[in-house]
Formats: structure tokens, sequence, C-alpha cells
């Protein structure tokens, strides 16, 4: 793996359900859907943004419970209901400015497969489907909602020789 496809990757792209989150949706009979986020990935995502990165988020279902973690963490871009990802993907590259080869996408099943055939990296996480697997540049050890999000930043701020100035806040 040729170290460039690291060190130029500016925006990281990520699904929801799955990745952000483990893949369960709950309902309560008032119709409305729970979902539970990583506080590892969160931080992870604060670094990220404080190492000048920036992050989209690019999900086929929608839910104001997205909108509020994205608000949460700082995250620009935006994109739910997205049956097909790929219109949304080249929406996001003209909006953003960013290049494909800028872009790392995580993803974990077959609506995610074109946008990871399309970015300059790609992962999956440990509980993605097999053919996710398949195209992946890479497959994290954590699953998704468990820590696959962190793991995904630390090693691409490591490759750029950012995290040491992360740990120097901390140490
Ligand atoms: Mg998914």
């Amino acid at each position: 793996m040729d170290i460039n496809r690291f060190e130029n990757i500016k925006l990281l792209a990520l699904d929801v359900d799955g990745v952000l989150t483990d893949g369960k949706i709950s309902y309560l009979d008032d119709g409305r859907e729970i979902k539970s986020f990583d506080v590892k990935d969160g931080a992870g995502i604060k670094y990220w943004l404080r190492s000048g990165g920036e992050v989209a988020i690019i999900t086929g279902r929608e839910s104001d419970i997205v909108l509020r973690r994205a608000k949460e963490l700082g995250i620009k871009y935006v994109y739910q209901g997205a049956k097909d990802k790929l219109p949304r993907f080249e929406e996001l590259l003209s909006t953003s400015g960013f290049k494909e080869n800028e872009v790392c996408y995580v993803g974990d099943d077959l609506p995610d497969i074109p946008v990871m055939r399309r970015c300059g990296l790609s992962f999956t996480v440990d509980n993605g489907v097999d053919e996710a697997k398949d195209v992946a540049d890479f497959t994290t050890i954590s699953t998704g909602g468990n820590g696959a999000v962190r793991e995904i930043i630390e090693t691409i701020l490591k490759k750029q020789q950012k995290w040491d100035l992360i740990l120097k806040r901390y140490f």
C-alpha cells in the first residue's frame, strides 16, 4: 500500500448504520428510534478535526439523531436519505472541493461499495459484509459502533505523522 494514499487523505466520509453504530436500530412504542454511538469514535473525530481534517456523513436512512450527533461533533457535511450513495458522494466532492484521492470512505454493506471503489482510501469494519471486505483497502479489527472509526482515525493520523501532536496535549 502506497503511503501517499494515507498522506493525501483530508476528508473522512462515513456511513452511519454499522459504522458509527453497531447497525442496530431500536424502536420505541411512540415511533421514535434509538441509535448508540461510541464515545471513543466521537473523541477520534474531534482529534481528526483538530488535526485539520474534515468529516462527512453519507447515510441511506434519515433521522434527527444523526443530525444531533453530527452537530455535537462538528461534522460539516451530512447527506441523509442517500439511497444511491455515489451521486451524494459526487455532490460532496463538488460542495467541499476535495478530490476523490483526498477522501477516505468507511462503509459496511453493499450500498457503500460504489463509493469505496471511487475514493482514495477505503475501509470496512470487522462486521462488514464479505463483499465490502473484498473491495475495501483495509478492514478494521474493531466492529462498527465499537471503536472502528477511532481505529481508522488513529491509523491515518499515525501515517500522516499527526498522532504525536494529539498526544502532546495529554502527556
Ligand atoms: Mg451501513
